[in-house]
């Protein structure tokens, strides 16, 4: 399989070698070892900054602001860089709301989003002041109802629709088709906007909708937008007036042949489009995560073995569908460079990790020059990477490191066997700590 490489930022090859802005991939994996994730500050500034720039309209007024899926990639040093350029974050846990909070992002830059939020969760969310809460069914609604009337203050609450269009992308990373469980049935949206505006501590700010993943064309957007924009105005009709339309985030990066439209191109298309349906009162919300983070990183592996099989040869390397899911997950294509060029032979393999599983592989048919000891990047792994890893086999989780410039930083140090089994205890453990 010969696809071209990503186009990227931040990263490059110069004589035969690869580079995370000014240092070398290999110096990164002899420094911190692998498997490693190596991320490009200036990759997600510059991804970030086409979003910002294309937000303030030729006019010069801010039409969007940017609020970033956290869930693409949370380390606490992506988003304190993310909350020092301006952005806002879109959360989908407690968990990320943890995060945000920690790094200081100011509670009014947050927005909550999810079909399965629990009452902690919602407490919390409210507690701390989120901008608002992405309401997934009428459910969820009158929940957030109660639990604002026992905090004693009114919910700010978007209602999060299911506009019934097909994203064109892989079918688990699809949501805004009537299938998904995702959003509010389209034709049920009207009647839990005037549930909504009936109950007394729900305060309707907005319209949220969220389509997919990894979208390549702007034309499901722009399908997705005109049925939202229809609702509004049926809405202020009714006496119910939306002041924020927020757009999801999902727009595809380049993999590896894909061609979605640039980020500026993007925006500039929504946008025009819903000043052109004359909606130039309405706030809008962007919440990019794959976008601005998948082409910022890279996972560094080392070959293990070189085999030979019947029919395939294997290049068995250290890094395993733990590390890297989206292979395994969804078929998910990723580059596989590399980072030295060698005098070895080129060869055709399956690039495969050593989990006990035949779904344990990172790439298929790649031809590679490579000897056994050298050491593989894995390209555009900046998105669902890292977040989506886990313990499998008992095996510690990879180190971060962010570069900026000349300098590189360890963001996340590597997990320790110890620390995987810390909150583990035999019987014996337990019934010792339980007569305590
Ligand atoms: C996952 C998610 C996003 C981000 O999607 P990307 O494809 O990474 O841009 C945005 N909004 C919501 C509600 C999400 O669940």
């Amino acid at each position: 399989m010969k696809k071209p490489l990503p186009s990227l930022v931040g990263f490059s090859e110069k004589n035969h070698q690869w580079f995370a802005e000014g240092i070398s991939l290999a110096k990164l994996a002899h420094d911190f070892s692998t498997p490693l994730y190596v991320y490009s500050k200036e990759a997600i500034c510059s991804a970030y900054r086409a979003y910002d720039a294309a937000c303030i309209r030729p006019n010069g007024t801010r039409r969007a602001r940017i609020h970033y899926a956290m869930k693409a990639n949370s380390n606490l040093a992506v988003l304190d860089e993310l909350k020092q350029l301006g952005a806002g974050f879109d959360l989908v846990s407690g968990g990320e709301l943890a995060r945000a909070l920690q790094i200081g992002a100011d509670p009014k830059s947050l927005v909550f989003a999810g079909v399965g939020k629990s009452s902690a969760e919602i407490e919390n969310a409210l507690r701390a002041g989120v901008k608002c809460i992405n309401v997934e069914s009428i459910s969820e609604l009158q929940r957030i109802n109660i639990i604002a009337k026992t905090l004693g203050l009114r919910a700010p609450i978007s209602l999060r629709v299911n506009p019934d269009v097909n994203a064109n992308t892989h079918p688990y990373i699809s949501t805004g088709l009537k299938d998904n469980k995702f959003g509010i049935a389209f034709h049920d949206v009207l009647k839990t906007y005037r549930e909504a505006a009936r109950l007394p501590h729900i305060d309707v700010l907005g319209i949220d909708c969220h389509i997919g993943s990894q979208i390549t064309s702007a034309s499901p957007y722009l399908d997705a937008l005109d049925k939202v924009l229809g609702l509004i105005t049926q809405l202020q009709l009714e006496g119910i007036t939306i002041h924020h339309l927020d757009l999801g985030g999902g727009l595809g990066i380049d993999y590896g042949g894909e061609s979605p439209p640039n980020i500026t191109e993007f925006t500039n298309t929504l946008l025009n489009r819903i000043e052109e349906q004359g909606f130039n009162h309405l706030e809008v919300l962007l919440e990019p995560g794959r976008s601005l983070v998948g082409n910022a990183g890279v996972l560094l592996t080392q070959v293990e073995y070189l085999k030979t099989g019947v029919d395939k040869n294997f290049c068995i390397v250290n890094a395993a569908m733990n590390d890297l899911m989206r292979p395994a997950l969804y078929e998910a294509y990723h580059a596989i460079v590399p980072v030295q060029m060698s005098s070895a032979k080129p060869n055709q393999y399956d690039v495969v990790g050593p989990v006990c599983e035949s779904g344990d592989w990172l790439g298929k048919d790649r031809t590679l020059a490579v000897y056994e000891g050298d050491i593989l990047g894995i390209l555009s792994a900046g998105a669902y990477g890292f977040v989506m890893s886990s313990n499998y086999n008992t095996r510690g989780r990879a180190a971060e490191v962010m570069v900026d410039g000349n300098q590189a930083y360890l963001v996340r140090e590597r997990e320790t066997p110890e620390s995987l089994f810390n909150n583990e205890r035999t019987l014996n453990q337990a019934s010792t700590l339980k007569q305590k």
